[in-house]
């Protein structure tokens, strides 16, 4: 399975805002974001205060945030696109519904990791169930009903133990539901678009791929 293995950091300088990688780290004064807050490479700095950007270095830039954000590759955000404008609601609204239905972002969103990146290696090792039955496949779309819970044999485990701790005082967005005691969370509905508070705007992407 294909995957980006570069700096995390350089991703977020190149779209010029925080895109919160790596977890604890964003929040702390070691973001790179908040040291050098301009383009990677040697002409970074120059670039920065360059010309106006086209109509399409937008929308492209748009769309490179989104796949960040959520860690996928073109190929998969480009299906991810076609399903979602085949589909009878808006598409830009129903692209980042597909995108937070993944379980690796659900798991995130549940507070069961600090950052998408972990959520995905977490679920890649075999910690979490849906509906009582192991998946290892981050991209697997969750649907309204859905419970995602840390397998028996991971709770003991001292990561699992240490987040059980957090999760008690934890809020999670309006569509899930979390039971932290029994280490779950479920989907109540599938996210309308002012559930999703990802700081994007998808109607540049929809623009982007249908030129
Ligand atoms: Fe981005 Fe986080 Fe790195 Fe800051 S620490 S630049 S938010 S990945």
């Amino acid at each position: 399975m294909a995957r980006y293995i570069g700096s995390a950091c350089v991703l977020c300088r190149r779209e010029g805002v925080k895109l919160y990688l790596k977890g604890d780290r964003c929040y702390s004064p070691k973001c790179a974001i908040e040291k050098r807050n301009y383009p990677p490479g040697p002409h970074g700095q120059r670039g920065a205060f360059r010309r106006k950007s086209s109509d399409y270095a937008t929308q492209l830039r748009e769309k490179q945030k989104a796949r960040r954000i959520y860690g996928i590759l073109e190929r998969q955000f480009r299906r991810y696109f076609r399903e979602a404008s085949k589909s009878t609601g808006v598409t830009g609204a129903m692209l980042l519904q597909t995108l937070e239905r993944r379980l690796d972002n659900v798991v995130f969103r549940l507070g069961l990791a600090s950052s998408r990146k972990q959520a995905r290696q977490l679920v890649l090792h075999g910690h979490f169930c849906v509906n009582g039955k192991s998946v290892n496949v981050p991209s697997y779309l969750l649907k309204a009903g859905d419970t995602v819970s840390v397998a028996e044999s991971s709770r003991t485990n001292p990561y699992f133990q240490s987040v059980v701790q957090d999760l008690a005082r934890r809020q999670v967005a309006e569509w899930l539901s979390l039971d932290a005691q029994n280490f779950s969370g479920s989907v109540i509905s599938l996210p309308s678009r002012n559930q999703i508070d990802t700081p994007l705007k998808e109607q540049l992407i929809v623009e982007y791929y249908s030129r």
